[in-house]
């Protein structure tokens, strides 16, 4: 049994608990795009943790994690995060990397620096973890799969290629100091010692694992407005964020994937550049930011302040289509008891029209948000277990969002521990 956890909208929805508490009953949880990029936050016995690259099974001793061979694999800042949550008392996480999963070199952050410095002013708000160029790279199939660190002669053939071209951006597009192939070589055959006790043959991997009916989790990272295809293009990240790509990135049939849990947040945030048309400024923002997630809207790799908003339930129904979703995990609904009243994004005006279906970026850069204004219940709900015995405008407020989604809600997040959970 194959699932997917993926994110509705621009990310930081709340998947890395939604997995964390789905992988107590897995045996496999999958990275299958993106890279260290992003992070999801996770709450649970042991204490808090940002993850970045580590499968948010990694607590869970009956899970394997795997990094897939869609990721972006930062070899230093994957084994780091193993020895920083064993430093914390969390036994050995299980994990195993896929051979074919591309490796993001030391130049990949250079390169993705100095193109933000290039742009100037009109730069895209990149995280500087290399991941553009990275996947530049893979895509002009001049990247690196890790079996290739271990084959010494070829390695070394390919760096001399891959620098000629790279020496010659350094030197005439950024004027930046040139990359030596002795250095990469020596760099490659480190990560090449560090990496090796995780690398298996992952499409077999994961063959037998569905033959063998085990349960396994496929975790996205951000969400499908991220997405290169469905998302806000150009402002996107480089590797596609639906769970259909999970057929790919982790390398399991697509009929498998039965079902697709996309999670939803009760409000919105962004980092990043790009529209954003529920988006509110001011006072109005910072409360919500304040009290938003757990301990504040922070991004969990820069600690950036996120971009706020109210609910947009023109971008979240189109993020769930386009995952293909079959239930929706709405989160962080708690923070929202502070509220008299609650606006909802229900239409965008388009040149004096009012639309509900998500549109192209040069569209949805002139759109303005129409909203609704819903009751709220002036309560804290954390505690709550029972769909019930949540306040009556809450209960409206999760059904008024359900029936805009068009798919059911079928898990609620009431707070970030693991046991915040009411089940519908
Ligand atoms: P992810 O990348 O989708 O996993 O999202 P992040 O982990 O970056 O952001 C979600 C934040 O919200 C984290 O700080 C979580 O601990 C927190 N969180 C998740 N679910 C809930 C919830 O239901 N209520 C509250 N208050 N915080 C939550």
């Amino acid at each position: 049994m194959v699932k997917a956890v993926v994110g509705a909208c621009w990310g930081d929805e709340g998947k890395g608990k939604i997995t964390d508490m789905l992988a107590a009953d897995a045996d496999i949880v999958v990275r299958f795009q993106g890279g260290a990029n992003a992070g999801h936050t996770i709450v649970n016995d042991y204490g808090k943790f940002a993850l970045h690259l580590l499968p948010s099974g990694s607590f869970n001793q009956n899970v394997t994690n795997v990094i897939g061979n869609g990721v972006a694999l930062d070899i230093e800042q994957l084994v780091n995060e193993i020895e920083e949550v064993v430093s914390k008392g969390v036994p050995r996480p299980n994990i195993v990397v896929s051979e074919r999963a591309q490796v993001l070199m030391p130049y990949h952050r250079l390169f993705d620096s100095y193109e933000e410095e290039r742009l100037s002013d009109r730069q895209f708000g990149s995280t500087k973890s290399g991941i553009a160029p990275f996947f530049s790279d893979k895509f002009s199939k001049i990247g690196f799969q890790v079996w290739e660190l271990f084959e010494e002669d070829r390695l070394r053939e390919k760096i001399k290629n891959v620098l000629e071209v790279k020496n010659l951006m350094l030197e005439h597009i950024y004027h930046k100091p040139l990359l030596d192939a002795d250095e990469l070589y020596a760099t490659c055959k480190r990560y090449a010692e560090m990496i090796k006790p995780y690398v298996i043959d992952s499409v077999k991997f994961m063959h037998d694992a569905v033959k063998e009916g085990k349960t396994i989790l496929l975790e996205g990272q951000l969400g499908s407005l991220k997405d290169p295809d469905f998302g806000i293009y150009p402002m996107t990240t480089s590797s596609s964020t639906l769970a259909g790509y999970g057929a790919i990135g982790a390398g399991v049939p697509p009929y498998e994937i039965k079902e697709i849990i996309t999670v939803v947040k009760a409000y919105s945030s962004a980092v990043g550049a790009g529209a954003f048309v529920s988006e509110i400024f001011g006072d109005e923002a910072d409360e919500l930011r304040r009290r938003g997630g757990d301990g504040g809207e922070f991004g969990a790799t820069t600690g950036r302040p996120r971009r706020m908003g109210w609910f947009d339930c023109v971008a979240s129904r189109y993020g769930c289509r386009v995952q293909g979703t079959t239930a929706v995990a709405f989160t962080v609904l708690d923070v929202l008891g502070y509220l008299d009243e609650i606006p909802v994004c229900v239409g965008y005006e388009v040149d004096g029209e009012v639309i509900r279906d998500f549109p192209t970026t040069g569209k949805l850069e002139k759109a303005k948000p129409v909203f609704k204004v819903l009751p709220g219940w002036k309560s804290d709900i954390r505690g709550i277990t029972k769909y019930e015995d949540l306040p009556e405008n809450c209960r409206n407020y999760i059904e008024f969002i359900e029936k805009e989604l068009e798919v059911p809600i079928k898990i609620v997040s009431n707070g970030p521990a693991r046991q915040d959970i009411i089940m519908r």
